[in-house]
């Protein structure tokens, strides 16, 4: 029952506020003790080689809400690109709500649970574009938006408290070339019956003037293949279909057939296709019937725009792709932005194509990509058509979202609020206003392994992989004394430092002695002078464990 006098509405991110990735968003409405659950978006952000080693996936830790599953009443789903729906086969063992999702991003939600093997228990629900849902005390309605995928949506979330407009990633695209245009007389109307809080994008939020359109980069990028004599590859994020359609229609107007290759491509152009998109995509060409024909009738749509040393552009790169080779008189066109923190593999990729004769063409010196979220003058005409009490920036960095708030107040925004992961925001009644503070996080796949980043295991391999790793073994005697020479391993240390290492464990042994000093006295002191013998020699302190073996 609604309870006016006790309900509040709140806003609880566990993810995307602070870092762009990640987004989960959580919504509750009720009495304070007691409070119904929406999730919106459900994503990951990816693990690096050098900071999280091991890690491929990087997820919110939501056990405020695993908690409290009973009341978690669906998680909805704004757009399928994977910060918003890469967690959900790993999360939703610990929610178990339904699924809503527009028809494209169901597709993909579908693709990955059946991957999980979750399919047959996780019921995901197709919410049509522009359609509605009721969801205890939210009625939510899907806002058709652009952006850079198929089926972006923001969400309007009505409460008896207002109404929250959740806008997803989205731009200002007057012509994205798939899909619908930007619902401006929903919004403009959201805006007239009084709109309580925006909880907006912020990526761009340091960016001037606007984003730009995918059709420019349609004109821009089929004139630029048509200059293009020899075998031509394009990278681009798969999930940009708009792209993928562009790119496929300059190489049909400049007589070239087209190869996919990698297998995300495949699968969302397949998953495109299923959902109606791309009807007039040509006919693709296997990668083995590609290599036959001459190099100025060929281009290869490749994954691998990040540097991914799995992808196929990486692949080529090095070589060892079975069946794509490039060389002199060739060229590839970086069709995306540089994520932030993938530079150096990205150049290293870009060195490896020049050292085969590649020619390469990338957003620096060529009109070869829009970015997907909202540059200043978009923000504000969000904020025209919406005029929110209060701005809640999501999505970025701290430097993104403070930025956001600072442009919202000069809008004459009544209240921008920045708030970080685990903050309980309320945003009715009263002033907006964090009210609680819950555990929050990050959780890593490690492997197939779910584990806290609190737990080091990330850590302790990056120690290993910067100053290997020393493993003594001490055979004592019933009386505690030396039985037999130590045993020491030594891993990933290089061998000048071993005889320095192996003269200090000799030597702390040596000094024992079992009337004095126990076993773990033992250990430690030998632990201690190994691992300063290495430092003294090497100037590294290498990871160091030492077993005592009682005969
Ligand atoms: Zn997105
Ligand atoms: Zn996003």
């Amino acid at each position: 029952m609604p309870n006016p006098d006790r309900d509040e509405l709140v806003l609880l991110p566990l993810g995307g506020a602070g870092e762009i990735g990640m987004n989960f968003n959580a919504y509750g409405y009720g009495p304070p003790d007691d409070k119904k659950w929406i999730v919106v978006d459900c994503g990951v952000l990816f693990g690096r080689e050098t900071s999280t080693p091991g890690v491929d996936l990087i997820m919110p830790d939501i056990r405020f809400l695993a908690e409290r599953r009973e009341n978690v009443l669906a998680i909805v789903l704004t757009h399928a690109h994977e910060d918003h729906i890469g967690a959900v086969a790993h999360l939703w063992p610990m929610l178990r709500c339904p699924v809503y999702a527009t028809p494209f991003t169901a597709t993909l939600i579908e693709g990955k649970l059946e991957e999980a093997g979750l399919l047959e228990r996780v019921r995901v629900k197709r919410v049509a574009l522009g359609g509605k849902l009721a969801l205890g005390p939210f009625a939510i309605e899907y806002v058709s938006i652009t952006h850079s995928i198929p089926e972006p949506n923001a969400l309007a979330i009505r409460t008896g408290l207002g109404t929250v407009v959740h806008t997803g990633d989205w731009k200002l695209d007057p012509d994205p070339l798939l899909g619908e245009v930007t619902n401006a007389n929903a919004l403009a109307k959201l805006g007239d019956e009084g709109v309580l809080a925006l909880v907006c994008d912020s990526t761009n939020a340091l960016v001037s003037g606007e984003s730009g359109s995918e059709a420019s980069v349609r004109d821009s990028l089929t004139a630029l293949i048509g200059t293009l004599k020899g075998r031509v590859a394009v990278t681009a994020f798969a999930s940009n279909v708009a792209r993928l359609d562009t790119v496929a229609k300059a190489a049909r107007k400049h007589g070239r057939e087209i190869a996919l290759v990698g297998r995300a491509m495949q699968k969302m152009v397949q998953a495109a296709r299923d959902n109606g998109y791309l009807k007039d995509f040509p006919r693709t060409l296997d990668e083995v019937d590609a290599a036959q024909l001459p190099p100025s009738r060929v281009l290869y749509l490749c994954t691998g725009s990040q540097g991914e040393p799995r992808a196929a552009l990486s692949r080529i790169a090095a070589g060892d792709h079975p069946h794509v080779s490039l060389g002199p008189g060739d060229a590839v066109i970086f069709s995306s932005r540089i994520i932030p923190g993938n530079e150096l593999g990205i150049y290293e990729l870009h060195n490896k194509l020049a050292a085969l004769g590649v020619e390469i063409l990338s957003a620096d010196d060529h009109f070869v990509h829009v970015s997907g979220h909202p540059a200043r003058e978009e923000l504000a005409q969000m904020y025209r058509w919406t005029r929110p009490q209060i701005a809640v920036p999501v999505h970025g960095e701290l430097r993104h979202m403070s930025e956001h708030a600072r442009l919202a107040r000069s809008l004459q925004v009544p209240q921008a609020v920045v708030i970080s992961n685990g903050q309980m925001l309320r945003l009715a009644p009263g002033r907006a206003e964090i009210i609680d503070e819950t555990p929050s996080g990050r959780v890593h796949l490690d492997g197939r392994v779910l584990v806290e980043e609190g737990a080091g295991f990330a850590r302790a391999r990056r120690a290993l992989g910067m100053a290997g790793m020393i493993a003594v073994t001490l055979v004592l005697d019933g009386k505690g004394r030396a039985a037999a020479d130590p045993t020491i391993l030594i891993e990933g240390i290089p061998e000048p430092v071993h005889a320095a290492v192996r003269t200090a464990v000799d030597e702390a042994l040596s000094r024992h002695n079992p009337k004095r000093t126990d076993d773990d006295d033992l250990k430690e002191s030998v632990r201690r002078a190994a691992r300063r013998a290495a430092a003294d020699a090497w100037g590294k302190k290498p990871v160091t464990r030492v077993e005592v073996v009682r005969l």
